[in-house]
């Protein structure tokens, strides 16, 4: 996505040579123009799939979910890091290692938002690893729902999650792949 790759261009930073800073329009400050942009896209992409949820993990993977719910006209879960009060009986959970934090958290879903009837995409805004969508993956099995594909914003495309995934024959759609950010510089991957 042309546009996308532009913002990325103009406004991320490389804190390292394996991470990817977006605070001014993605992971604290969002730009909600170009969530609508990020929603249209993905809607196009995945509109024959018959999707009845979008399935996503707090908070960043939040904003864009929305607004394909938004095109799609479906509902869209996120799965909790922390328990919460209200959310304490019939749950799916599964582990989840944060490729950021470097910590593990037991992710939940109620069970009363997932069920084997619907047809599932996942979003989250980067992928790297693949442990967050794994993790959502698993819940997804738990419900006994389909997953339908994974829709990413940022793709790191020299770190294994995408790869991995496509081999296993899960359909990734990313907006963007960064094949390098090394020496201080980000470079895409090819289309
Ligand atoms: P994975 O689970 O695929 O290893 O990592 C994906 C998760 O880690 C995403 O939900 C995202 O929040 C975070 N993440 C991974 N790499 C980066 C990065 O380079 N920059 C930012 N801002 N977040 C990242």
């Amino acid at each position: 996505m042309e546009l996308l790759k532009q913002v990325i261009m103009e406004k991320g930073k490389v804190l390292s040579e394996d991470v990817l800073k977006v605070d001014s329009f993605l992971n604290h400050q969002i730009d909600p123009e170009l969530m609508k942009q990020i929603g249209r896209e993905f809607a196009d992409r995945f509109k024959e799939a018959g999707i009845t949820k979008v399935l996503t993990i707090e908070s960043s993977g939040i904003p864009p979910a929305i607004m394909i719910g938004l095109e799609l006209g479906v509902p869209v879960v996120f799965a909790r890091k922390r328990k919460s009060l209200t959310l304490v009986d019939d749950l799916l959970t599964a582990k989840v290692h944060s490729f950021t934090k470097k910590e593990t958290n037991e992710i939940s879903v109620s069970k009363e938002y997932l069920n084997e009837e619907d047809i599932v995409l996942v979003i989250d805004d980067f992928l790297a690893n693949g442990q967050a969508v794994r993790g959502l993956m698993e819940i997804i099995k738990q419900a006994k729902a389909t997953l339908t594909g994974v829709g990413i914003v940022i793709e790191k495309g020299f770190q294994a999650g995408g790869d991995l995934l496509r081999e296993q024959g899960v359909r990734v759609e990313s907006l963007a792949i960064i094949e390098s950010l090394q020496h201080n510089q980000i470079t895409f991957r090819e289309e």
